[in-house]
C-alpha cells in the first residue's frame, strides 16, 4: 500500500499501523501490506504512512527528499 510501490502482495509483510509494542492489535483493522524495503524505511521512522477518511493511503515525505530511497518503480 506504499504509493508508488508496486510489488505484488505475495512479496509484501504485514505491517502494524499502531505498532503492537505500543497495543496495537493483529487485525485487519491496524495491518496493511508493505513491502519489505518500505516496511523497513517506515520502521525506522523515515517515512510515515496515513488512512486517509476515504481509505486512501498517503504518506509523509522524508525531510530531506531525494536523500533517501522513494517508491521503486513498477
Ligand atoms: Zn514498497
Amino acid at each position: 500500500m506504499f504509493p508508488g510501490c508496486h510489488r505484488v502482495p505475495g512479496w509484501c509483510d504485514a505491517h502494524h499501523v499502531v505498532p503492537w509494542t505500543r497495543g496495537g492489535a493483529t487485525d485487519l483493522d491496524n495491518l496493511v501490506l508493505v513491502c519489505r524495503r518500505h516496511h523497513v524505511l517506515l520502521h525506522e521512522g523515515r517515512w510515515r504512512l496515513h488512512r486517509d477518511p476515504d481509505g486512501t493511503w498517503t504518506t509523509d515525505l522524508p525531510a530531506r527528499a531525494g536523500s533517501l530511497p522513494g517508491p521503486e518503480p513498477p
